[in-house]
């Protein structure tokens, strides 16, 4: 099927939506990007691409990048990493501090941001220079050598991240942080300011779609059993307090992110990025979450 005859009639439909939302503006450079923006990649196992709009403009993925995080702390701690973080929903806003005070210091799941806090601590202790040895990562897993951190993004997260640091700083109270908090905050700050394409986003997670090898190089990135549970986490928790929601509509495993960016794995089958800078209140796309739900309404096709 040529998808991008359907991503035109789809934009059209989306388009319309009544409710825009905002963009997010709680991290100052954020609030500089055009709100209207709008892409979309999808890349089959096979290598056939199609795309819509600016998809091959770099935006911020955010907290997209916390899947990758997982998978590489997961890779190297095996099953010991669900000691210090769970795979719960939590049915909470993404920076709450409400639960971890009940549930001791120990995050509801990987991809709220106290459980990315752990999983950055985690990589810290690992690596002796792990910014360098993450990106070093996702370029491999992506095939994409240029893909890097914004300095700009993490300095401006930076500037106003109290609420990161008061989680941080909770968890190492109940003894699940490790490293020094400030190291512990860098290593997040910079994790989230990952810049990339529609496309580039699209072809980076498409090792989830293949089982957890990489379909570029052959190579094999997490066992098969670990990228079930990598995408069922997502199914599960990606998206914030609105997980359920887009289980219901959409039917995929996903995450989304604050820069508007939303990636979906249809497993055996391909990846999409969708970008679009403007949020629900709950901190996802608006149009991101409307397209792909026509998407897989239309195609009829879903995990489901
Ligand atoms: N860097 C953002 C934060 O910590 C990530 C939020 C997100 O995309 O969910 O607030």
């Amino acid at each position: 099927m040529n998808y991008n005859k359907l991503f035109s009639k789809l934009y059209g439909a989306v388009g319309d939506a009544d409710e825009l939302g905002q963009v997010a503006s709680y991290i100052p450079e954020l609030a500089n990007i055009n709100p209207n923006k709008f892409g979309v990649h999808l890349t089959t196992l096979n290598d056939n691409n199609y795309r819509y709009g600016d998809s091959d403009e770099k935006f911020s993925v955010q907290s997209i990048a916390k899947v990758l995080a997982l998978v590489l702390a997961y890779k190297l701690e095996d099953e010991k990493l669900w000691d210090r973080v769970g795979v719960e929903p939590s049915g909470t806003p993404f920076n709450s501090l409400v639960q971890l005070e009940y549930d001791k210091g120990i995050p509801r799941n990987p991809l709220i941001n106290a459980g990315a806090l752990v999983i950055s601590d985690i990589l810290v202790s690992y690596f002796d220079e792990p910014k360098k040895q993450f990106i070093e990562f996702v370029r491999k897993v992506s095939g994409i050598p240029e893909i890097d951190f914004s300095a700009r993004i993490a300095d401006s997260e930076k500037s106003v991240g109290y609420t990161n640091a008061a989680l941080v700083n909770l968890m190492k109270s109940f003894g699940n942080i490790r490293n020094n908090v400030d190291t512990v905050l860098d290593f997040y700050f910079n994790l989230c300011s990952i810049e990339m394409t529609c496309k580039e986003l699209s072809r980076t997670f498409l090792f989830l779609a293949d089982y957890g090898v990489c379909p570029y190089s052959n190579e094999r990135i997490i066992s098969i059993s670990k990228s079930k549970r990598i995408n069922a986490i997502m199914q599960l928790c990606g998206f914030y307090d609105e997980a359920g929601e887009f289980s219901f509509k959409v039917g995929l495993p996903g995450k989304s992110g604050v820069g508007g960016g939303i990636i979906a794995i249809h497993p055996n089958k391909y990846s999409i990025a969708v970008w679009s800078p403007r949020l629900n209140k709950k901190g996802n796309s608006i149009r991101g979450m409307k397209f792909l739900e026509l998407f897989t309404t239309e195609t009829k096709a879903s995990i489901f």
